[in-house]
């Protein structure tokens, strides 16, 4: 499928107050593995990390907590 630029018309919403911007996610049971590299002054410094879900994503409206989980699938296409 070729690229397509956004359109305006394309950008995600909330439906219940029209926020377009503030939006947050809860995860649950996440399991986050850090892979740490000991420096030769015996400091660490993190070299990765990655999470993993096992639990449910939840996406909400960041100005009036409304529920958008049914449009999660979307609003997860569209993080770069
Ligand atoms: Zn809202």
């Amino acid at each position: 499928m070729p690229f397509s630029q956004p359109k305006v018309a394309n950008r995600f919403k909330c439906p219940s107050c029209g926020n377009d911007k503030d939006f947050f996610e809860i995860v649950d049971d996440v399991i986050t593995t850090t892979h740490y590299v000991q420096n030769p002054d015996g400091s660490f410094t993190i070299e990765d990390r990655s999470s993993q879900s096992m639990g449910d994503v939840k996406l909400f409206c960041g100005n009036c907590d409304e529920d958008l989980t049914p449009f999660h699938q979307r609003f997860s296409e569209m993080i770069f």
